[in-house]
């Protein structure tokens, strides 16, 4: 009989076979899914002529990677903040068995996710405690389930906001079995609103950022100061996951800020202007955080491993997003010129060109970044989209704007464009 591993296909044949595919997913997930096919029929899985298309759709399997060109600095359909290279290691490392709620020391039982919590205290020293779940929208709910409960929210009415994708926070609320109180109006509300509005059935005060509109005219709401001097818990929801002030956002309202203008309880996402994994951060009151941690509902919304070790390398190190945030325009169009210059040497209709990227659905709302970008012919838009590159139309041109390309893909980007002639 044949030694069954010589019917097993050669990498360099399936690799040939599957090139399409590298452009798309890079040679090494490639090469990843090839072995793992190969695997399989040497197991005798699968036949050696299925080979092929098995790692086709093992590289189906999932999300695929994407060079985000389009100048929106947390692109939610493209997964919001990309992690830093620790925090992906992190996640590497976590993948196996972990410490994630053991003592090594002692060989007993200890806080989950301990090092990320103290990570997370030592960022936002004003936090009394801090804990964290699945998302933002779970931090809210079990802000309502945990602290109101059947009792009112007092909310004004400027900030009954739809989150995206028809998800609408005071529907979140109610569905939890809070009594909603809005006050004020659409552009106003003051303090006597919100003081009138709070009874002894009151559970808390929730003020939300509106991070994903501008409201502009004559329109004003109480400050963070204001609301934290009426007689009910403050729980502001500050959407981007800013710990401390950052200078290009001067509006965005920052973690340390608001519980030291006296917020009782802060609530985040982990994945906007933070720059880490999909997490709910919930920051402040040390009892009423233990209280939300102990109501039985945390357990269902509490984060895995993954998110724990992700979340706690980027609290330690620099996230993209920062980077991105704080790019020099100076250098991104450098890059933008060596870029079209490269590509003109391609024979592509490629110029460097000012732009303007934002921060996006993660926050800061009308803010705009300089940025620089290729502008390319519009058709290159779709054929870009299709290798997993994702620009932006504008004027009839497809711009690939830099400041939200890490420099170390450039040369992936001019690949790219490149195979679309
Ligand atoms: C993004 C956002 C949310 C929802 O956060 P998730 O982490 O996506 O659940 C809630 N409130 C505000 C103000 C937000 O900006």
């Amino acid at each position: 009989m044949s030694d069954p591993r010589r019917q097993v296909p050669r990498t360099d044949a399936l690799l040939a076979e599957l090139a399409d595919e590298v452009g798309l997913h890079g040679q090494r997930a490639v090469k990843t899914a090839i072995h793992s096919a190969q695997q399989q029929v040497r197991a005798g899985a699968i036949p050696p002529a299925r080979a092929a298309a098995e790692a086709r759709a093992a590289l189906r399997a999932g999300p695929r990677p994407v060079i985000n060109a389009t100048g929106v600095l947390v692109h939610t359909n493209l997964g919001r903040a990309p992690l830093s290279g620790p925090a992906r290691e992190a996640l590497r490392l976590a993948a196996g068995t972990t410490d994630v709620e053991f003592d090594l020391a002692t060989g007993t039982r200890r806080r989950r996710g301990q090092d990320t919590l103290d990570a997370l205290r030592a960022a936002v020293p004003d936090a009394g405690d801090v804990h964290v779940v699945n998302n933002n929208a779970a931090a809210l709910l079990l802000c309502a389930v945990a602290i109101a409960g059947s009792r009112d929210i007092v909310i004004s009415r400027g900030e009954l906001v739809e989150i995206g994708d028809g998800f609408r926070i005071p529907d979140l609320l109610t569905s939890a079995g809070a009594r909603l109180r809005g006050v004020g109006t659409t552009n106003r509300t003051t303090v006597r609103d919100y003081a009138d509005a709070i009874t002894g059935d009151t559970g808390f005060v929730l003020k939300v950022h509106p991070s994903n509109f501008q409201v502009t005219g004559f329109a004003s709401t109480p400050s963070v100061a204001e609301l934290a001097a009426l007689r009910a818990p403050l729980v502001v929801d500050i959407g981007s996951g800013l710990l401390s002030p950052h200078p290009a956002l001067p509006d965005e309202p920052d973690a340390r800020t608001v519980l030291r203008d006296g917020a009782t309880l802060v609530t985040a996402s982990g994945d906007k202007l933070l720059g880490g994994p999909q997490a709910g951060l919930l920051l402040g009151d040390a009892r009423l955080v233990e209280r939300l941690r102990r109501h039985p509902i945390a357990r269902a919304l509490r984060v895995d491993k993954l998110t724990l070790a992700a979340l706690g390398a980027t609290l330690r190190g620099r996230s993209p997003v920062v980077d991105a945030l704080e790019a020099d325009t100076a250098d991104l169009t450098r890059r933008a010129q060596e870029i079209a210059v490269a590509l003109s040497g391609l024979g592509v209709d490629a110029e460097a060109v000012s732009s303007m990227a934002v921060v996006g659905g993660g926050g800061a709302p009308g803010v705009e970044l300089p940025s620089a970008a290729v502008s390319l012919p519009e058709r290159y838009a779709v054929a870009l989209r299709l290798r997993a590159v994702v620009g932006r139309v504008e004027h009839g041109r497809c711009l690939l704007d830099l400041r939200t390309v890490p420099a170390d893909d450039d040369s992936a980007l001019i690949e790219a464009v490149s195979q679309c002639t």
